[in-house]
């Protein structure tokens, strides 16, 4: 019989016993977790002005791997949005402006500088990450846009860290399953999507399945 046990749990992981789950189904999770778990980060970069000592694209890159607290429940993929639009609309992308320029001293810019142009929960997971350094009379402006994907897309997305285990005192297929989000969502969450996905993926195959049956030989 399949059962689940809550071991721990606090802000950054998560941690379940699974019993009676056979270890194809168990790994499947897992995978999920990194791969197939909906998060956001910034996927389009307008660069208005970059006058600072870092190229456009090592800027662009930079940024672009910063962790977003994601609303995946207001926004969806652009595949699933279907607007076609390349910045994307209301549902599917969240506009920032980062606009510094330094005047007498240099100065850092900060994850914590990026200004929403709504009203949204989506901001980067800390304010504190550095991204660029600019000196004297240099300046940068940025459009940012936040979007939904996935770690099996990019790794900018990838929700967490998932690792399978076997207890010490372990019987016969019982599994730990230790979940370290990244910051995006709560590992609770995180869970929960996993197994959306999972389950997502059997409907697919299950539709497949029966495609192929009804074609025949
Ligand atoms: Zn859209």
């Amino acid at each position: 019989m399949i059962s689940i046990k809550l071991l721990e749990e606090d802000e950054k992981s998560v941690k379940v016993l699974l019993s009676g789950t056979p270890l194809a189904v168990a790994n499947a999770i897992r995978r999920m977790a990194m791969n197939e778990v909906p998060t956001m980060a910034i996927e389009e970069v307008l660069i208005i002005e970059n006058s600072s000592s870092m190229p456009s694209d090592v800027l662009v890159h930079r940024i672009s791997l910063i962790p977003f607290i994601s609303d995946i429940d207001r926004y969806v993929s652009p595949e699933e949005c279907g607007c076609g639009k390349r910045l994307g609309c209301e549902r599917c992308a969240v506009r920032f402006v980062l606009r510094a320029e330094a005047k007498d001293e240099p100065i850092t810019v900060y994850s914590g500088d990026m200004v929403p142009e709504e009203e949204t929960s989506v901001k980067p997971v800390s304010p504190r990450i550095p991204i660029v350094k600019i000196g004297p009379g240099q300046k940068i402006e940025l459009e940012l846009y936040v979007r939904v994907g996935k770690g099996r897309k990019h790794a900018k997305w990838q929700a967490a860290i998932a690792t399978l285990y076997e207890p010490e005192d372990g019987g016969k297929d019982e599994r730990i399953l230790y979940v370290e989000s990244i910051g995006f969502l709560s590992p609770r969450r995180i869970l929960l999507e996993a197994a959306k996905a999972l389950e997502k993926k059997v409907l697919e195959l299950e539709n497949l399945l029966q495609e192929a049956l009804q074609q025949g030989v």
